[in-house]
């Protein structure tokens, strides 16, 4: 088949990735063979591709957020069909014993496969996976809409949870959330938080695109990168890499309030004085997720019904599709067509 195999990791400018021909996979006996029909591209795959995350296999393919038909199951495989529209995840498979996964938190496992980065993942023709992690989409998401949900959206699902804005004593009616940064998953974020009742302010670099998309979805305060929101805020989520927004993001916020970090890698983050944080404020980051955030998120997604904005890239521009991505000129997701007409 063909795919996408890092060389070795470096600035994306020089395009680590290579186009090759390799073997297919063949499905162990509780996996499921995948066509890949559409690969989201997300900020992880640029984390690992310039090697901001170590080498877990070498010449790994990157991709997780897979969308893709069945094409071979495994012989202990129950409860999917061939030529099943699937999705194929982040998280590839947990051990199921840890003390982790055995109290309902396997997205922290002690021993976690990575689509991607620690087995290969879906810049490539077929992929496999342990059919207990693939989902099952709802239909009202055509291939290329449905990719950014696997990964963004599920991701900025967990976030919003770990604001604990359910807490509050009017939920999400009327909530003040800040978002910074608005790529895939600030752009899936907004529109849940703004159905369940949130007023959303964001904070991004890219005018163009990344603010005039946020917008366009309901913001109700759109500002630069740096640009402090004009009330204070009862939870915010940071989901772009920069670790100099978090005291930003702290003065911003309302005693009380908690700062969720989003992406999986981060620029280290400065030191700042006790006052920013004191009054109960606090700090959570979010790790992977669940099956059953994925569930969850998949089920609101297609109720409220949430609508992913998409830049396509043909399979053959990997590198180029990480390169726009680098340089904040996607506007929502980016995915990457792979058996799939433009
Ligand atoms: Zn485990
Ligand atoms: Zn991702």
């Amino acid at each position: 088949m063909k795919a996408w195999t890092l060389r070795a990791p470096g600035p994306v400018d020089g395009h680590p990735l290579q186009f090759n021909d390799v073997p297919a996979p063949v499905p162990a006996a509780d996996e499921i063979l995948v066509r890949v029909s559409a690969c989201g591209i997300c900020r992880t795959d640029l984390h690992i591709v310039e090697g901001e995350l170590e080498i877990r296999q070498p010449h790994v393919i990157p991709g997780h957020q897979i969308v893709g038909r069945v094409e071979a199951l495994g012989k202990e495989v129950t409860g999917f069909k061939l030529d099943q529209r699937v999705g194929i995840a982040w998280l590839h498979r947990t051990c199921g014993i840890c003390a982790f996964c055995q109290s309902g938190r396997e997205n922290l496992c002690d021993t976690p496969q990575f689509t991607g980065w620690t087995v290969n993942g879906g810049f490539a023709e077929f992929a496999v996976a342990p059919a207990n992690f693939a989902y099952l989409l709802p239909d009202g998401f055509a291939d290329i809409q449905a990719a950014p949900l696997l990964c963004a959206g599920i991701i900025g699902y967990r976030a919003l949870r770990l604001t604990r804005l359910d807490e509050r004593k009017d939920g999400w009616a009327g909530a003040r959330l800040g978002i910074y940064g608005f790529g895939a998953a600030g752009h899936v974020c907004i529109q849940l938080a703004r159905a369940r009742g949130a007023d959303v302010y964001v904070a991004a670099r890219d005018r163009e695109r990344h603010q005039a998309l946020a917008q366009e979805l309901g913001a109700t305060w759109v500002g630069d990168a740096f640009a402090e929101p004009p009330v204070k805020l009862d939870a915010a989520i940071i989901f772009a890499p920069a670790g100099e927004l978090v005291p930003l993001a702290f003065r911003a916020l309302n005693k009380g309030g908690r700062l969720v970090l989003g992406g999986i890698h981060m620029s280290d983050i400065p030191s700042f004085a006790y006052s920013l944080i004191y009054g109960e404020r606090s700090l959570g980051s979010v790790a992977n997720n669940t099956r059953a955030d994925g569930r969850e998120f998949l089920a609101e997604a297609a109720r409220i019904p949430i609508h992913t904005h998409v830049q396509t890239f043909p399979f053959t521009q990997a590198n180029e599709a990480l390169i726009a991505l680098k340089h904040d000129a996607i506007r929502g997701a980016g995915v990457l067509l792979v058996n799939h007409e433009s």
